[in-house]
């Protein structure tokens, strides 16, 4: 049998991925105590609950992938530059836990096809995918959807992972077990 028909998961190492939403999951949002979109790096509040949560994941030997749509550059309310600046304040704040940061940024609405269409806006599963496919390939790993999380606050996130077949959290119940499973260990 050719190497390339091996299937990827008789040939790689299968690895568990969390895969999380950033504006009110990983990092304060429209509905939390910010009350606004999160546009450049002096936006960006990461929840102490999330960076634990991550931390616990990685320990058991997963990766963590953040996944996020980004339609403001699509409509011109931000930068690509204010988007990175952001995502790099997001990583520090994250304490480096993140394997990949990935985004979206069309936005449906956008003047022309080339910004309005994509397969990469959650709820579409492009983003997912993309990010980890090619994380896989420079780890050498594959990541199966059934040892896979995703973690968001809206319902595109929730369809997202279905649509990606991955098993769903809601924001707030995970960074609710951050405290919970701390005091259940004393
Ligand atoms: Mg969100
Ligand atoms: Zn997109």
């Amino acid at each position: 049998m050719p190497w390339s028909r091996i299937p990827d998961h008789l040939r790689l190492r299968p690895v568990p991925v969390l895969y999380l939403d950033l504006d009110g999951t990983v990092r304060e949002g429209k509905d939390d105590p910010l009350g606004r979109f999160v546009n450049g790096p002096e936006d960006v509040r990461v929840f102490p609950a999330a960076v634990e949560m991550m931390r616990r994941w990685k320990a058991g030997g997963g990766r963590v992938i953040g996944v996020s749509n980004q339609g403001g550059i699509a409509l011109g309310h931000v930068t690509t530059a204010q988007v990175v600046a952001a995502m790099s304040e997001t990583q520090r704040q994250a304490d480096s836990l993140f394997d990949r940061i990935a985004w979206c940024s069309h936005h449906p609405k956008a003047a022309g096809p080339e910004w309005a269409r994509c397969w990469c806006r959650k709820p579409a599963p492009g983003l997912l995918i993309q990010a980890a496919v090619s994380l896989g390939a420079e780890c050498g790993e594959y990541y199966p959807p059934h040892l896979g999380l995703m973690v968001g606050d809206r319902s595109e996130d929730m369809l997202c992972a279905h649509r990606s077949g991955l098993d769903f959290e809601w924001a707030a119940d995970w960074r609710a077990r951050a405290g919970e499973q701390r005091s259940a260990a004393k």
